[in-house]
């Protein structure tokens, strides 16, 4: 067979955990392909050498970043236009055919048949069917194309300020001319469910064979408990609660033990983290910080230490250790009835924001809406 391989990128420790749990997954279901990740220079040289000790080819390449702003700012999602660095994939030229592998993707079944489609085959995006989505696609190295994807880029830009977009505009003909080229979505799951039709991912979840966590919620970033080794599963998450474990199962049988302090952010912390020991202080440093990152992009843990109660007894707390209010006048009695005390006030508030950000996941790429809709069908089966 010709040389084929598996490509990943990751441009910080961060993805670069993605990028070690998915070497795992690809080796857990036996491939017999090489597996190759590129690095830009601000990956840790901890993480490299670790990287090193679980894909074949360890390739370093320089940052290529759109720097498209506007569309990147529709996107939502300002931190895409560095995935430009993925066309380097093209200049690997001593591998013959390859699949580049988004480094937020987990596979779950052999996929090695993969090798013998034809350049470019890629799943649909499920946003837009008529797009292929860039976390899963063939291709063949070849330095010729490499320039003519980047001689195109610079003179027309990417529609949506990540690879996609370029992607997209380069292979057009992917949409209406050779079906061969079309991969089953099983080979490229999106797991979010606002992205999913829940009763199909039911009916054909034993068929997925990659799943993609696009989207800004990514499994390193959901809150795990070192104790019981248990990723908490978000409500947008519950259909494919399963394979988020299996996401941590991997990193802990195979990945945690390579980690170090030396690493950066997310990595370091996690280096420092017994598993399966009760909770040491560390631990719960990880997590306070874990929760704040979640909150921050928007993923919450309403189930968890963020419940409402919970924010409800703190903005309390907060409210008790208020200075003492300057002494009541008679007439502040009579306008009890009519003004709103504030705790009700930030009360009702509270329970909106929790609200607005239940119903408001932060979008994954190739949607401009800020509210994505799930399919009509798969709606009525919920009000059910
Ligand atoms: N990526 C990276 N560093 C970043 C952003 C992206 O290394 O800061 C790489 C990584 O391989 C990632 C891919 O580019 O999987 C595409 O980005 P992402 O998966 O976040 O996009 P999405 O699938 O959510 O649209
Ligand atoms: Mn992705």
């Amino acid at each position: 067979m010709s040389k084929c391989a598996w490509v990943t990128l990751t441009t910080n420790d961060a993805y670069s955990l993605g990028a070690m749990v998915l070497a795992h997954s690809l080796k857990r279901v036996g491939t017999v392909h090489d597996l190759v990740v590129m690095i830009t220079p601000t990956v840790s040289e901890a993480m490299r050498s670790r990287l090193r000790e679980v894909f074949n080819l360890v390739q370093e390449v320089n940052v290529l970043d759109s720097k498209d702003a506007t569309n990147l700012a529709i996107l939502a999602r300002p931190e895409l236009g560095i995935t430009f660095t993925k066309l380097h994939a093209w200049k690997l030229v001593q591998y013959e055919k390859c699949v580049f592998l988004d480094s937020d993707t987990l596979v779950i079944q052999n996929c090695d048949e993969l090798m013998e489609r034809e350049e470019l085959s890629a799943a649909p995006e499920v946003c837009w069917p008529d797009c292929f989505n860039s976390g899963v696609f063939v291709y063949r190295p070849n330095e010729a194309t490499f320039t003519s994807i980047i001689e195109f880029a610079a003179k027309n830009g990417s529609f949506d300020g990540g690879d996609q977009g370029i992607l997209n505009s380069y292979f057009s003909q992917w949409a209406h001319t050779d079906i061969t080229k079309h991969l089953p979505y099983t080979y490229n799951t999106a797991a979010f469910a606002v992205y999913s039709y829940l009763p199909a991912f039911k009916e054909f979840k034993n068929k997925i064979k990659i799943l993609h966590f696009a989207g800004k919620v990514k499994p390193w970033l959901l809150n795990f408990n070192s104790e019981t080794k248990q990723a908490s599963i978000p409500p947008m998450f519950t259909h494919c609660g399963d394979f988020i474990q299996l996401w941590w199962n991997i990193f802990c049988d195979n990945v945690h033990q390579r980690l170090s302090d030396q690493m950066a952010g997310l990595a370091g912390a996690l280096a420092q983290v017994r598993l399966g020991e009760p909770r040491s202080s560390e631990q719960e440093a990880y997590e306070a910080s874990m929760r704040r990152q979640c909150w921050e992009s928007g993923n919450i843990d309403y189930t968890g230490k963020d419940s409402f109660d919970n924010i409800w007894k703190k903005i309390q707390e907060t409210l008790e250790m208020k200075p003492e209010a300057p002494a009541k006048s008679a007439d502040d009695d009579n306008d009890k009835s009519s003004v709103t005390p504030p705790e009700i006030e930030i009360k009702a508030t509270a329970q909106k924001l929790i609200a607005s950000n239940v119903t408001t996941p932060k979008p994954a790429r190739s949607t401009n809406k800020p509210t994505p809709q799930p399919p009509a069908r798969q709606k009525s089966k919920k009000s059910k």
